[in-house]
């Protein structure tokens, strides 16, 4: 059975030449990057060399690329510091960012009794800009945290107004990129952005490996308390064929940008155009989203919605219903309850997403999935 990936906003397919260079620094550059010697030295310039490579395709300084596990960790790690360390009263947030962001400003509301605030999500899945400025208007010392692409609906957020509105009115800016970086373009030097975070798997890079950025002159709490690895801000022996093989995927995913995106740009367009005329009830949830997520709403019955991703799985075809962790839950996406009216969301949702990798023959054999539901 031909086996078909459109679940690429979940996670992608490493690219060979980044399996290449992991698999030369596990067989040769083992040496501990905090270790004196020639092969701690190797390790450690492999290291810094990744860390440039990174802060090069993004247009900052190397010195605000620090490395996490992932971006939860980063995510965990920033949202808490703004509060025990600089000094934030209030959160501004959306009720459709990822559980990695949603859960810590929920605990942290709990932990520390700070304000939280919600802005409002329009039908279109854009966030309501206009109230961002309204609640942004009462002068407490805030930060903003807003995702760039939403992750199952492909809503894309204007970074760089949101990046000026939160200077306006001298709020910090934490942006959730997880979906964005190796997808689009950054200029850190021009957005107005204090922290964005990453996680390597979402660009064809290993997993447990990410990273924070955090604009220069902003001081920081150890996320972990240990050796002197990452300045002192997360201890512990970094995992350099993780970091190499992140640093690889970057550079490609940006050397390749422009092509990848065409083509992948064109595959929505084929999917669309074919899921259309094979059921032409079927609804795009959110408005203008990112060229490589496409929510739909399947003019099915609201039966068919518990055992449409596991017949489609039966089928070698795997899509996602929301992110990953809900997948295959009955549960409807928080994303979605934000968008659609409840008849709606009862109905079966699918969250389509593409890498290069794919094929028309990998968006043919979804849609005779779906024509046999
Ligand atoms: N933010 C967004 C938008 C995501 O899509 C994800 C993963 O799906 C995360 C954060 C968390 O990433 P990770 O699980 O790699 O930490």
């Amino acid at each position: 059975m031909k086996k078909v990936y459109l679940d690429n906003a979940a996670t992608t397919p490493l690219r060979k030449e980044v399996i290449d260079e992991m698999m030369l620094v596990l067989q040769s550059d083992y040496g501990n990057p905090s270790s004196t010697h020639s092969y701690g030295r190797s390790a450690k310039t492999a290291l810094e060399t990744s860390r440039k490579t990174i802060a090069k395709c993004l247009a900052c300084s190397s010195q605000e690329i620090v490395f996490t596990a992932n971006a939860t960790e980063a995510t965990n790690w920033i949202l808490r510091n703004a509060v025990c360390k600089l000094g934030v009263k209030r959160i501004i947030t959306s009720k459709v960012e990822h559980h990695a962001t949603l859960y810590t400003v929920q605990n942290l509301q709990k932990e520390f009794e700070i304000e939280v605030s919600y802005v409002n999500v329009l039908a279109s899945g854009e966030i309501d800009l206009t109230q961002l400025v309204n609640l942004l208007s009462i002068n407490t010392k805030t930060i903003v945290t807003l995702m760039h692409v939403n992750n199952e609906t492909g809503s894309v957020l204007d970074c760089d107004k949101v990046g000026r509105i939160c200077e306006q009115h001298k709020a910090l800016f934490h942006c959730d990129t997880v979906q964005s970086i190796g997808k689009t373009e950054f200029n850190l030097n021009e957005i107005q952005v204090d922290f964005i975070v990453a996680s390597a798997h979402k660009f064809h890079g290993p997993k447990g490996i990410g990273f924070a950025y955090i604009k220069k002159g902003i001081v920081m709490q150890p996320m972990l308390y240990g050796g002197e690895q990452e300045k002192g801000l997360r201890a512990g022996t970094e995992a350099v064929h993780q970091i190499v093989g992140m640093a690889k995927a970057i550079e490609l995913a940006y050397k390749n940008l422009n092509e990848e995106r065409i083509y992948i740009t064109n595959l929505k367009s084929y999917c669309i155009t074919k899921l259309q005329s094979n059921f032409p009830e079927i609804k795009i949830n959110g408005t203008d989203t990112f060229y490589n997520i496409l929510n739909v709403l399947l003019p099915f019955s609201e039966e068919k919605t518990a055992m449409i991703l596991f017949n489609l799985d039966i089928k070698g075809i795997a899509v996602s219903r929301g992110s990953a962790c809900q997948s295959g839950s009955i549960k409807p996406s928080h994303v979605l309850a934000e968008m659609l009216n409840a008849d709606d969301l009862k109905k079966p949702s699918l969250r389509i997403s593409f890498s290069h990798y794919n094929t028309k023959e990998d968006i043919d054999a979804l849609i005779d999935g779906l024509k046999g539901l």
